[in-house]
This record gives structure tokens, C-alpha cells and sequence, in this order.
């Protein structure tokens, strides 16, 4: 523990923000990187708990208290080789992670939490800034060969733990480019694409071999390839989207949000697509359905294509702006978030069901909704009730469902393999993440469901532990 008053002598400073009208005008970071002196004092604010719950709430298990420790005392080398440990995307995590740790840090129990993971990204950008972080070949090849189906974060904490032991490593991707969600998905305002190829860079030049475009099972056997690798990791994501099949689902300007987001992100890397696929919402009324990150990125990309007004809607109550106390520290909460996406404008809405889209000539111009509440049952499960004479409508022009995802696409890749699914449709493994097919393991939403980067990297890490032991029968790497 760096300064043992810190934390009472100075109080949490989070990084800032570019302006709104500034931002706005474009597609990069709206986060401005804050100076390394900010950082070093806000990790002089970390207590070096004899039992660190930040460590505990974080699904890698980040040494958090050693490199806050080392930051404070301007070790930042030692400090970024302990991120390097525990995390292989830490400036994915800075960026985007909703920093469970934060939620579980013990001085948020009577005072604001240490910034973690701006402590986090101060720290990985210090050591690319610093040639730190370069690329180190395995002194040896074990002769192996694994393929990654899939290279959003799962499969690719995966790819850099298996390709340090010295396994040869092939990455199949159905998209022209690598990153799953990160590249086509989340906007680059969270997370300029750069940052992606930056590391790309380093695991090519560490021998990984990359190929897109090919989407294994429907362009490629996956039994044929199965032949051809010593162990396949499945690394899809979590990508059939929830629809909400209602009267009028059809009309023309009701998207799923994904389609929307995935060809934004196209257009912002300078892919052009044609009138007819477009999707814009400049000088369009915008009705986002869904209340989650995937509806908050909606709301952003398209306050940046120019809407006339965004609205979002949710079915479920608003949530508490503090812990509610059936959730208590150091479990991370559902309060109400607030994105920079939400500061930028629009309108939030909640307790909002949808009974119909109204549309004209084909297509859509208005919802038609309700509000609604929620009691429980006898049982104590949440029953959902419409407000008597409730109903409104909101004129709408473009319509994004952001309702969520129900579990991996079956088509192709897991038709082909047949493989066995958990009562979610995900795809089932036992504990050593191998699914039922002999030396196919699984990891990420593919495995666990939608989620996190964060989850996603720790279940790459863990399925690349159990693939090397199951190719040379021990393991040094670790579990998470
Ligand atoms: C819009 C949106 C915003 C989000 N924002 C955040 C956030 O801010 N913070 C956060 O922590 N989490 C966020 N998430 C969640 C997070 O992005 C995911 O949990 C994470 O990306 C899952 O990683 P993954 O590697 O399992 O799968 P994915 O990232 O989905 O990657 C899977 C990859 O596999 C490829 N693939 C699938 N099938 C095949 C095949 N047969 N052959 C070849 N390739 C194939 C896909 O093309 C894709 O590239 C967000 C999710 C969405 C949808
Ligand atoms: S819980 Fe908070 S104060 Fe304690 S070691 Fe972790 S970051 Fe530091």
C-alpha cells in the first residue's frame, strides 16, 4: 500500500469525457485518456485490502491492489506485468468493462470505489506507449495444432494463451475482419477499431495465422477440419436475436439492432453500402425497443447519423440509482446506468410494452404501447400487468429492436457437429469445457450466453487451461 492515507486524502477522480456537441460530430472515443499523475494518485487511493474483493469481483482475477501499489510508487513496468498475468485485452477491458471490481471494492462501501479500470487503461496505453507491450514468440513449438472457430475476446484470450505454450494456432473468422463484437458491433465511440488491430499485429507477428471470410460448417466442414487440427475451440458468440412478433413486425424501418450497429460500424471503417441495404437514421424519428448496452449504442450511433429525436423504451421498471438493499456490496448491482450515449440526448422510458407497430404505405410510423407494471404471484415470481387505460402512441420512422439474444445460431457450424446444448440452446460442456464431441471445447456467449468481454476473456483463458492439458496432458497455464 503505496500511501496508507491515500484514500483519505484523495477523492475518486474519474477520467473525463470529450463535449457533447464536440463529439458528436464524429465517431471517435468520446473517453479523453487522463495524464499518468492522475492515475498514480488515484491508485494512491487503493486500501490493499487483506482480502481484496475487487480481485474477487473481477472474472479474471486482476492483481488490482499489487498494481495499483506499483502505479502509486511509478513502477509502471512492474505494475503493466502483472496486468499482462491476468488479462490478454486490458485495453479492451479499460474501454469497455462495466468494472464489476469497482462494484466490489471495499472502500465503496462508505465512499466512492477506487477508479479501477481507468486505473486499468492508464496502465496498458502507459505500456504500449513505452514498447512494453511487443511481441514474444514461443522459444518452442510443441508440434499441436488448435483451431478458433470465432475471434470476438473469447476466442481470442484463447488464442494468446494457447500460442504462448507454443500450440499452432489458427483462427477461422466468418467476417472480413477479426474481433467478433468488438469490430462489428460496438460503436467506435466506445472503442476505435485501431485498438483491436494494434494487437492483432502483435499475435501475427507472434506466428498466429488469421483467416476470414470463411465461416466454418456452411463454407468449410467443421468434420473436415476437426481432421485437420489436434483440438477446435468453438468461439461463435451468442448471436440469434429476440424478435418481438407482434402485428405489423413486417413493415418496412423495424431492424434488429445488430443489422443496424454492424453495418455502422462498416460504414465508419469506410465501407460503403448501397441505398437500397441502408440503414440510417438521419432526420428519422428513432424508436429504440430494449433497455440494455446494445440499445444504449443504438441510441448513440444514431444521435451521430443525424435523428430528429431518439426514444428508448424498456418493459422493465426503472431501476434503483442506488443499491437496492436485496443486492448488497460486494455483489455488482442492477442500478440504472447512465452511458455517455443516454448524456448525449434522447428520451428514456420505461414500464413500456409494445402491442402493435402502425405503419402506412408499408412503413412503419408509430408504436402503439402501454404501461405496464409488475406484481408477484403467490409464488413471489413478477407478473406483468397493463396499466388500465394506459395506452399512448410514439410516432416512429426507424424502429431497433435491442431485445437481447437467445443463444447461438444453430445453422451451419453447430448443425454440422450435432453437438449437445444446455437447456438455453447454448452449446454444453462439462467442467473442462469440452463439449460432447471428443477434443471440440467451447467457450464465450457461445458457451455461457451473451455477456461480457470480460466473461468472454476469462472463459477463453479457461478453455485454452483444460485444450493444452488435453494436448500434452499437464498445464502451466492458469484456470482464469
Ligand atoms: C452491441 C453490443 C454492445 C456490447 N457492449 C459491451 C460493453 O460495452 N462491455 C462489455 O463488457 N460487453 C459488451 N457486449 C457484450 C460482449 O461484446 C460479448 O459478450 C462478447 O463480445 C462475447 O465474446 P465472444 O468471443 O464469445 O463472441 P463474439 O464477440 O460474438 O464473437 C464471435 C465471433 O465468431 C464468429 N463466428 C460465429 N460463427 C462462426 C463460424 N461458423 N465460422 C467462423 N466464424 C464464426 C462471429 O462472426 C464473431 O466474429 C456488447 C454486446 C453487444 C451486442
Ligand atoms: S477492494 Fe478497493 S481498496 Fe481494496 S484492494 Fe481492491 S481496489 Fe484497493
Amino acid at each position: 500500500m503505496g500511501d496508507v492515507k491515500g484514500f483519505l486524502k484523495v477523492k475518486r477522480k474519474k477520467s473525463e469525457y470529450r463535449p457533447v456537441c464536440e463529439r458528436l460530430k464524429d465517431c471517435s472515443e468520446v473517453a479523453v485518456l487522463r495524464p499518468d499523475e492522475q492515475s498514480e494518485e488515484q491508485a494512491s487511493r487503493c486500501m490493499d485490502c487483506g482480502t481484496p474483493f475487487c480481485s474477487w469481483g473481477c472474472p479474471i482475477g486482476n492483481y488490482i491492489p499489487e498494481w495499483n501499489d506499483f502505479m502509486f510508487r511509478k513502477h509502471w513496468e512492474k505494475a503493466y506485468q502483472l496486468l499482462e498475468a491476468t488479462n490478454n485485452l486490458p485495453e479492451i477491458t479499460g474501454r469497455l468493462c462495466p468494472a464489476l471490481c469497482e462494484y466490489a471494492c471495499v472502500l465503496s462501501i462508505n465512499d466512492d470505489a477506487v477508479t479501477i479500470r481507468e486505473n486499468e487503461l492508464a496502465l496498458i496505453e502507459h505500456a504500449f506507449k513505452a514498447g512494453w507491450v511487443r511481441p514474444k514468440s514461443p522459444k518452442k513449438r510443441t508440434g499441436k495444432s488448435v483451431a478458433i472457430i470465432g475471434s470476438g475476446p473469447a476466442g481470442l484470450a484463447c488464442v494468446d494463451q494457447l500460442n504462448k505454450v507454443g500450440h499452432k494456432i489458427v483462427v477461422f473468422e466468418r467476417d472480413d475482419k477479426i474481433g467478433g463484437i468488438l469490430r462489428y458491433g460496438i460503436p467506435d465511440f466506445k472503442l476505435e477499431k485501431k485498438i483491436i488491430d494494434r494487437r492483432l499485429d502483435i499475435w501475427k507477428k507472434e506466428g498466429v495465422e488469421f483467416r476470414t471470410g470463411l465461416n466454418i460448417g456452411t463454407d468449410y466442414s467443421a468434420k473436415k477440419l476437426l481432421k485437420e487440427f489436434d483440438a477446435v475451440c468453438l468461439a461463435g458468440g451468442s448471436r440469434a436475436p429476440r424478435d418481438l412478433n407482434i402485428e405489423g413486425r413486417q413493415l418496412k424501418g423495424i431492424y434488429f439492432a445488430m443489422d443496424y450497429l454492424i453495418q455502422a460500424n462498416r460504414r465508419t471503417s469506410g465501407i460503403e453500402v448501397s441505398e437500397r441495404d441502408l440503414i440510417d437514421a438521419k432526420d428519422k424519428r428513432v424508436v429504440v425497443i430494449g433497455g440494455g448496452d446494445t440499445g444504449a449504442d443504438c441510441v448513440g450511433t444514431a444521435h451521430r447519423q443525424g435523428a430528429s429525436c431518439v426514444v428508448q423504451i424498456e418493459l422493465l421498471p426503472k431501476p434503483s440509482e442506488s443499491r437496492p438493499l436485496e443486492q448488497p456490496w460486494p455483489k455488482y448491482p442492477l442500478i440504472l446506468k447512465t452511458s455517455t450515449s443516454h448524456e448525449e440526448g434522447g428520451e428514456r422510458l420505461w414500464s413500456i410494452s409494445t402491442n402493435k407497430f402502425i405503419g402506412e404505405n408499408g412503413q412503419v410510423k408509430k408504436l402503439s404501447c402501454v404501461r405496464v407494471e409488475f406484481e408477484k404471484d403467490t409464488r413471489g415470481k413478477p407478473v406483468m400487468k397493463e396499466v388500465k387505460a394506459s395506452e399512448f402512441e410514439i410516432e416512429a420512422d426507424l424502429v431497433l429492436l435491442a431485445l437481447g439474444f437467445l443463444h447461438p445460431e444453430k445453422k451451419g457450424l453447430l448443425e454440422e457437429l450435432a453437438l449437445e446444448l444446455d437447456s438455453r440452446g447454448n452449446v454444453k460442456t462439462g467442467a473442462d469445457f469440452m463439449t460432447s464431441a471428443k477434443k471440440v471445447f467451447a467457450a464465450g456467449d457461445m458457451h455461457r450466453g451473451q455477456s461480457l468481454v470480460v466473461n468472454a476473456i476469462s472463459e477463453g483463458r479457461a478453455a485454452a487451461h483444460y485444450i493444452d492439458k488435453f494436448l500434452i496432458g499437464q498445464t502451466n497455464l492458469p484456470i482464469i
